[in-house]
């Protein structure tokens, strides 16, 4: 058998495992019941020299790899930011695995290139953006975040890609964000030389959104004090508790202040596809740069973040070198290795094109308002019932709340109650939550974001959350 034909009866074979596996992913546990280093120690300490069957390596996938997963593709997946791929996506990855271009120089594959613009420009107009934004694809909103702060350092005019930060004598730069902003904003800060201790968290109201007085008076006394305001960061839905700073009066203020402004609406940027959420992107348009995830909340398959840019020369100023190796005559044409790190880049609008066309925009704001909806009902009832408590505004689809037994207010306590019920409730592999902490306070999150997830998994859900709560001890 040529390599073709059993190519073609290996990869029909994984097709008919993909599809019984999408059919009942709620057949396995959510967290495997695997301890570290179960999965290692099944597994050969070499690689082998003498090649396998497909069959042979499909039977260990099976055996040893897939009891070891937890299954983001379970209906009860209620962790972190719950996700899951629209399977039109998957096939579209194999496409691109097909093709295995890589999107660097226009040449290398004029498709990919000219269709992650047009795709940018449908999720731009999607979400109310300008339509002279450009949209560029990341792996990450970590990376995309890490990109749009060194466009605002560039934007500086400090030189400092010539001539660099060290032995030279530079104020101390400054990032504004909140207790609430995600963590790859300091990761971005070490990565660039920026350091920790310059990012300032500006306080915040009592429901968790960036106080635009606070920060005015920060960016004054740093100024002041002969430091650099670089960049403020406003979150659109802030990880934990899907808080959502007031843009608005923050463009106002970094605009005034000339200050580069970021727009992390990883999570819940996608909600504004929906005509109620009209008003959640309100003031963007006096930001430099906004960061989406459609591999969050759009059912498009890791990975696939989107970096939209107000002026996209800030960004090539910052990240273009071309070696000779690399030049062409292709003239006015896109690069995309001209805006970040990467020089390779993966197919990724391939299978964000297939999820828009093959679910169409009216399919995916249905998705959107039945997670929102289920969230605010799970939220109704954890209102509702004695000894429980919601912990913080629920705007989209994400509930922080815990167990309060009568009688606990010790918040050590609470805290050791809540603890043991997650670990319980996970432990049973029917479901999977994951926790935070609210200004101190521990809260148990749940996230709704999979296509499968019905009304009554979030009502079993709280069956279960109940159920173990009542074995938890209590002292
Ligand atoms: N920004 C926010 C608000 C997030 O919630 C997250 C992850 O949950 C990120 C950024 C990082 O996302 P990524 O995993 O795409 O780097």
């Amino acid at each position: 058998m040529s390599d073709e034909q059993s190519f073609g009866e290996d990869f029909a074979r994984v097709g008919r495992w993909i599809e019984t596996y999408l059919a009942h992913p709620e057949r396995y546990r959510v967290l495997p019941a695997v301890r570290p280093g179960d999965i290692a120690s099944q597994l050969p300490q070499a690689a082998p020299e003498e090649g396998e069957s497909f069959e042979a390596i499909l039977a260990d996938f099976e055996r040893i790899i897939v009891p070891g997963i937890t299954h983001w593709n379970h209906p009860r997946f209620f962790a972190y930011f719950a996700t899951s791929a629209a399977p039109a996506a998957i096939s579209a990855e194999a496409l691109a695995a097909v093709l295995d271009v890589k999107v660097m120089l226009w040449r290398t594959s004029p498709s990919a290139a000219e269709l992650e613009s047009v795709v940018m420009r449908w999720l731009g107009k999607l979400m109310g953006l300008p339509d002279a934004w450009t949209g560029i694809i990341y792996d990450t909103a970590s990376v995309a975040g890490f990109t749009a702060l060194a466009a605002a350092r560039e934007a500086l005019g400090l030189e400092i890609r010539e001539r660099g930060m060290s032995g030279r004598d530079l104020p101390a730069l400054r990032i504004y964000a909140t207790a609430h902003t995600h963590s790859h904003i300091e990761k971005a800060a070490i990565a660039l030389g920026i350091g920790r201790e310059n990012v300032v968290a500006v306080a915040c109201d009592d429901e968790f959104r960036m106080d635009p007085d606070a920060l005015e008076r920060a960016i004054v006394a740093d100024v002041a004090a002969g430091r650099k305001p670089m960049a403020v960061v406003a979150t659109v839905g802030t990880t934990s508790m899907t808080s959502v700073d007031p843009v608005p009066r923050i463009a106002e203020i970094a605009k005034r202040h000339g200050v580069w402004l970021h727009v992390d609406a990883a999570y819940a940027g996608v909600a504004a596809i929906l005509p109620e959420f009209a008003s959640l992107l309100e003031g963007v348009e006096g930001a430099d740069s906004l960061v989406v995830n459609p591999h969050k909340w759009m059912f498009v398959p890791m990975d696939l973040s989107v970096l939209f840019l107000r002026d996209e020369a800030t960004v090539r100023r910052a990240f273009s070198l071309t070696p000779e190796y690399l030049s062409t005559t292709d003239g006015e044409v896109r690069n995309y290795m001209d805006y970040g790190l990467q020089l390779g880049r993966r197919f990724r609008a391939l299978k964000f094109w297939f999820v828009l066309r093959h679910m169409g925009a009216k399919a995916i704001r249905e998705r959107l308002r039945d997670h929102i909806a289920l969230a605010q009902r799970f939220a109704a009832w954890v209102r509702e019932a004695p000894e429980w408590e919601v912990l913080a505004p629920h705007p989209f689809s994400v509930v922080c709340f815990r167990f309060h037994p009568a009688g606990v207010s010790d918040d050590a306590e609470l805290e050791r109650v809540n603890a043991a019920l997650l670990e319980g409730v996970n432990g049973t592999g029917e479901m999977f939550v994951s926790h935070t902490k609210i200004d101190g306070a521990y809260a148990l999150r749940l996230a709704i974001g999979n296509l499968r997830t019905t009304h009554a998994d979030v009502e079993a859900a709280w069956n279960i959350l109940r159920r173990e709560a009542s074995k938890v001890p209590v002292s």
